[in-house]
């Protein structure tokens, strides 16, 4: 059985299509999934989602660098709150910094990444007091995402870099603090080769999968939507990658994404 640890359901709830995804996600073995919060207009929702299907769906609360706007501050007042909820959010996040989409002209990028930048903080410094895991999201801002959990006190055994998409040494870098990453169909590009060297790096031990659904489809469906179910084509590249049984890498990924995000039975 396979968890897929990283995907944004919205989508398939608004188009009336999520009895059909839980269905096709079973039947390729993906049992559990964690829905992933980016802003307060998809926390009840989840929530809602993870009480309605107790063990297949667990959430997260978190404001997304991209969904970081003026209304940020009345955003990030709410999260405490929701994990007094039951069920818990099993994580903080997706939170960090996202240097890729900016806008075109400098003065208003360098204001947005000072509000990214100042909206992170403070999610890290509410993660702290919770002691709750943190899904971060980097996009062109490794380093800066690294700086920014040093500086906050956040155990980083406690933090996944989600889509990991950097080369081994940034792996190293996460390694030598204690921290995790989880990956995507990326993976299964062909042009990823020093991604799954930093899969590799990282090793079996911590090795945890996602879709980040609906985006990053993997091969053979590159270029389509992407779903839970296809979890399924990124754990069977991995299998080869590692050399392993498809269903032994399987129950391994789902122990370590059990562990880390500390799943109910
Ligand atoms: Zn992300
Ligand atoms: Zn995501």
């Amino acid at each position: 059985m396979l968890i897929d640890s990283h995907c944004h359901l919205e989508k398939f709830l608004k188009r009336g299509e999520l009895d059909a995804v839980l269905e096709r996600a079973e039947a390729a073995g993906v049992h559990r999934m964690i829905t992933v919060g980016t802003s307060l207009k998809d926390w009840q929702p989840y929530f809602d989602l993870a009480a309605q299907f107790p063990g297949r769906i667990d959430w997260t609360v978190g404001i997304h660098p991209c969904s970081v706007d003026e209304t940020w501050e009345d955003m990030v007042k709410v999260i405490p709150s929701y994990f007094a909820t039951d069920p818990m959010p099993v994580a903080l996040g997706e939170i960090g910094l996202d240097h890729f989409h900016l806008p075109k002209y400098p003065d208003e990028a360098a204001e947005l990444k000072a509000m990214q930048a100042l909206a992170f903080r403070v999610q890290l410094s509410i993660a702290y007091q919770l002691g709750c895991p943190v899904i971060i999201h980097s996009r062109n801002a490794f380093n800066e995402c690294v700086q920014l959990i040093d500086e906050s006190g956040v155990d980083w055994n406690k933090v996944i870099f989600h889509c990991f998409s950097e080369g081994p040494e940034s792996m190293r870098v996460l390694i030598d603090r204690g921290g995790w990453a989880s990956f995507t169909g990326i993976v299964t590009y062909k042009s990823a080769e020093s991604v799954r060297a930093a899969m590799q790096l990282q090793g079996l031990d911590r090795l945890i999968l996602e879709t980040d659904a609906p985006y990053l489809t993997p091969e053979p469906h590159r270029g389509k939507g992407n779903e839970p179910a296809f979890v399924r084509y990124t754990a069977r590249r991995c299998a080869e990658v590692f050399g392993l049984d498809f269903e032994l890498l399987a129950a391994r990924t789902t122990q370590n994404a059990e562990r880390f995000f500390q799943l109910n039975p």
